[in-house]
């Protein structure tokens, strides 16, 4: 088995753009719903300037890559997310080290998470990306502890995000603009956290590509 390089996180950032821009509507009506509806508009902003900017490049590395839409998205997304989000890859681009296998995947993702709760303070269960990202990184440790391969060690992480922003929809929140509407928040699912489960399902298809 191989590891994922830089072409991997190329594919992944294009998949991304791609699957936001898709999404951008249905992003905008998740914040409309429980905040001030800039979410998808947001997101789509900054992959595009992501995909932009990478076509400039010719990076040698996942960090290379890492860091670059790092950078990018705290230019260009703004907002809450525009910070969490650069800072998720700016960690996982300092924990990446050369190709990764399945536990540098795994070590990728925890870094992003951690960054992510060193950012918002946010624990889970308070209706955010976290609630995509956390379980995304443990099902991701749990997997590539059994020696899966990189695209299946993404594949759970994927998955576990999908079923976290799923989750977030009874939730009430307690972080961001959504905590503003208190126990009305409940009953929708968190845009941030349905962003973050499209972003690794993008990951995992480029891996699997
Ligand atoms: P804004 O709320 O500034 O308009 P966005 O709409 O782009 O920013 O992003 C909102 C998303 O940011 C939320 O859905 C949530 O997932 C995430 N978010 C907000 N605050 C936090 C936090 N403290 N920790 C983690 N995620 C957060
Ligand atoms: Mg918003
Ligand atoms: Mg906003």
């Amino acid at each position: 088995t191989t590891g994922l390089g830089a072409s991997w996180a190329v594919d992944w950032m294009q998949r991304a753009q791609a699957v936001v821009s898709a999404n951008r509507v249905d992003l905008i009506d998740l914040d409309r719903a429980i905040g001030d509806g800039d979410h998808g508009e947001n997101m789509d902003r900054g992959f595009t300037a992501v995909s932009g900017k990478l076509a400039t490049l010719a990076p040698q590395t996942p960090a290379e890559v890492l860091k670059t839409v790092a950078t990018t998205l705290m230019s260009t997304v703004g907002g809450a997310a525009g910070p969490l989000y650069g800072t998720a890859f700016l960690r996982a681009s300092k924990a990446a080290d050369g190709e990764l296998d399945g536990a540098g995947v795994a070590a990728a993702l925890e870094a992003a998470v951690e960054g992510i709760q060193a950012r918002g303070k946010a624990e889970p269960g308070e209706k955010t990306m976290v609630d995509a990202w956390l379980p995304a990184a443990r099902a991701a440790r749990a997997a590539a502890s059994d020696g899966a391969a990189p695209a299946a060690v993404l594949r759970a992480a994927a998955d576990a995000a999908a079923s976290g922003a799923q989750a977030t929809e009874p939730m009430v929140a307690t972080k961001g603009r959504a905590s503003y509407l208190g126990q009305r928040s409940a009953g929708h699912r968190d845009p941030g956290a349905q962003s973050s489960a499209l972003l690794l399902a993008a990951a995992a298809e480029a891996a699997e590509a």
